[in-house]
């Protein structure tokens, strides 16, 4: 399944300040690009087998009482148990392959109560007929009140997040009412006129941050403290001579932006799904992160929505962080400033260390201009360098040079000789505040170009569990990534290459704990392996295939390489490369991708992954990619020796 980190999603409802939490669970739709061209490569799977026993109804997806997230039309699959028998489901008859296993693409039925839905199965062979009523839940449907009567949404009246704000910062509350209604907010003694957006129903109002508070909070009331005051807004719906009424609890601190909350980031303890040393950072509320910031780094906050606080990094510039990742310091601790001083570089076998020393521990973000390039932006950061040392022993540094960028942006850049291979960075803070940065940046190993694996330590990870997707006959994604990379560190060794197997069992290990024990077992390279599932509501033919997945840029010629070595093995659809947001593929000491080989779901594609064969063919791919990439390495060390 893809998108397997199972992180925590945000669906932007309609309460005013914003949403509420959704659990976990199910596919995170990937990137729909429409069905891929047909013929691109074409397929040799090998047959699926012809199965006979008696008839036995299992659907394997949607789950039972599962609620999938499309009403027009949605896949359904499973197997009939045998080859020989007919299908029909809900009235439409659906074909069962050789082993009994079946996909259909339905339209979805109505609900028979409430938003229970079920799948009618009826599965004949001769006289012999087995029936199943399957159950699953329809989307949530939207409050609708009385048909003629004026109403309000009460989900969209629900009590909002917790939300601090700086003055000047638009507040925006919205709500869910009779469509063409008049609707007013009433705020103190204050009464706002609420517009209806583009989407009939759903009604606006925004005004800025502190003269909102002002009006709406009760002098008695309003304690400008360092709590957040709950305002008591009203809203009334009102349609031709009937009136609906409502009340919206919205606490809100108003923060003094020349005393703004310091805090820490911090890991928390035992974190779901292992420790990496790095906080998540987002630039909006929800979405995909973009900064990692090492454990420790001092912030600035000037915002927050319930669970989520906003770092301030420029005037111009925000990230959003979880509660959970940092620490808040007393009122009136400093904000993390600093002058950049001296640099040095220290030259180790397979690295290079950077140390420098600082007032605070900064916001620092990283970024790869190109292969031989890192870039670190270092915010709330005035530079006052005098001397780079760029380090004795190898010249493994082509230039270094930094710049001074408005909203106290220090900006460094190293041009390196070699490719970048990987980095990473460390705080050590003192008790007085003063830190230590130790930034790492790793050299490619020595290649041998004859035997591009010789020596090679390649950390294997079959995917999952938890979590995973499953293939219509029940077959499991996570016993399907572990037989392929089982075959992968057999074929990885007898290419003379060191392989670190991540899970060699069936029990379940978080995403960080991966990344970090192939970090601990010195691996020089990543590879994920994974088998892919569609979110609801595509139509699966024509969307099969193949695909790998990077997010750094380093680990963007691997995942080239993997993919044209699946290709050429698998033979199945090139869906291409992707950049995406995976917990594995952010960890940035070595390069790391993340593969998508086949589709659990497509019945032939289920039966051809049972097969060692098949598994060969795949293990078989990911390591001729290895190899390719390891080849360009050599190559490039041959061009600079
Ligand atoms: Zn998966």
């Amino acid at each position: 399944m893809k998108f397997s980190l199972c992180e925590r999603q945000f669906s932007l409802f309609v309460a005013a300040f914003i949403t509420q939490l959704a659990a976990c669970g199910g596919t995170t739709p990937g990137p729909d690009l429409g069905p891929v061209p047909p013929g691109i490569i074409e397929s040799v799977l090998p047959p699926i087998p012809s199965v006979r026993g008696p008839i036995r109804l299992t659907v394997e997806y949607p789950d039972s009482l599962q609620r999938i997230t499309v009403s027009d039309s949605n896949f359904v699959f499973g197997t009939v148990g045998t080859g020989d028998a007919t299908l029909i489901i809900n009235g439409h008859f659906v074909d069962v392959n050789p082993n009994g296993s079946f996909l259909a693409f339905l339209p979805v039925p109505e609900a028979e109560a409430g938003d229970t839905a079920s799948y009618q199965l009826l599965a004949r062979r001769g006289d012999e007929v087995d029936t199943l009523r399957h159950p699953f839940l329809l989307p949530e449907i939207p409050f609708k009140g009385e048909p003629g009567t004026v109403w309000i949404d009460p989900a969209s009246l629900d009590d909002l997040p917790i939300r601090w704000a700086i003055p000047g910062e638009l507040l925006e509350f919205t709500v869910r009412a009779t469509p063409a209604a008049e609707v007013w907010l009433d705020a103190g003694s204050e009464r706002y006129s609420m517009i209806e957006t583009e989407v009939a129903g759903v009604y606006r109002f925004a005004m800025e941050a502190e003269a909102f508070y002002r009006v709406a909070c009760a002098p008695e009331d309003c304690t400008w403290s360092t709590e957040a005051d709950s305002l008591r807004l009203g809203v009334r719906a009102i349609l031709t001579d009937s009136t609906a009424r409502g009340t919206i609890v919205a606490p809100l601190r108003i923060l003094d932006p020349s005393n703004l909350p310091a805090a820490v980031l911090r890991e928390p303890d035992e974190p779901a799904g292992g420790a990496d040393g790095l906080i998540n950072a987002r630039p909006a509320l929800t979405g995909p992160y973009r900064w990692l910031l090492a454990n420790g780094t001092r912030v600035t906050l000037d915002g927050r929505v319930g669970n989520r606080w906003r770092i301030r990094l420029t005037p111009e510039l925000e990230a959003w962080v979880l509660e959970d990742d940092l620490e808040l310091l007393p009122q009136g601790s400093s904000q993390p400033r600093s002058k950049v001083g001296d640099l040095r570089f220290e030259v180790l076998p397979d690295r290079l260390v950077m140390r420098a020393s600082f007032a605070a521990a900064l916001p620092i973000s990283v970024s790869e201009p190109d292969d031989h390039t890192l870039e670190l932006t270092m915010f709330g950061a005035t530079g006052v360098t005098n001397r780079i040392r760029e380090g004795a022993g190898g010249r493994l540094i082509d230039r270094v040079e930094w710049e001074q960028l408005p909203g106290e942006r220090y900006r460094l850049r190293i041009h390196f000789v070699e490719r970048v291979w990987g980095y990473r960075s460390s705080w050590t803070v003192l008790p007085t505040g003063r830190a230590h940065l130790q930034f790492e940046i790793r050299r490619p190993p020595a290649i041998d170009s004859v035997s591009p694996l010789r020596g090679r330590r390649i950390a294997i990870d079959p995917g999952h569990p938890g979590a995973g997707a499953h293939g219509p006959t029940g077959y499991y994604e996570g016993d399907a990534n572990l037989a392929i990379g089982r075959i992968l560190a057999r074929l990885v060794r007898e290419a003379g290459g060191e392989p670190v197997l991540i899970r060699d069992d069936t029990l379940s290990m978080g995403l960080y704990e991966r990344t970090q024990l192939a970090i601990e077992a010195r691996a020089e390279i990543f590879v994920s392996i994974h088998n892919n599932a569609l979110p609801d509501g595509l139509r699966p033919v024509g969307r099969e295939g193949t695909s790998a997945y990077y997010y750094h840029p380093h680990s963007h010629s691997l995942a080239v390489a993997v993919q044209q070595g699946m290709l050429s093995s698998l033979r199945l659809r090139d869906l291409g490369v992707f950049w995406g947001d995976l917990a594995v593929t952010r960890m940035s000491w070595m390069p790391a991708i993340l593969t998508e080989g086949a589709f659990m779901m497509i019945p032939s594609h289920e039966a051809a992954l049972r097969t060692s064969r098949f598994q060969e063919r795949y293990a078989r791919g990911i390591l001729n990619g290895i190899e390719e990439f390891l080849r360009e390495v050599a190559w490039d060390q041959g061009s600079h020796p």
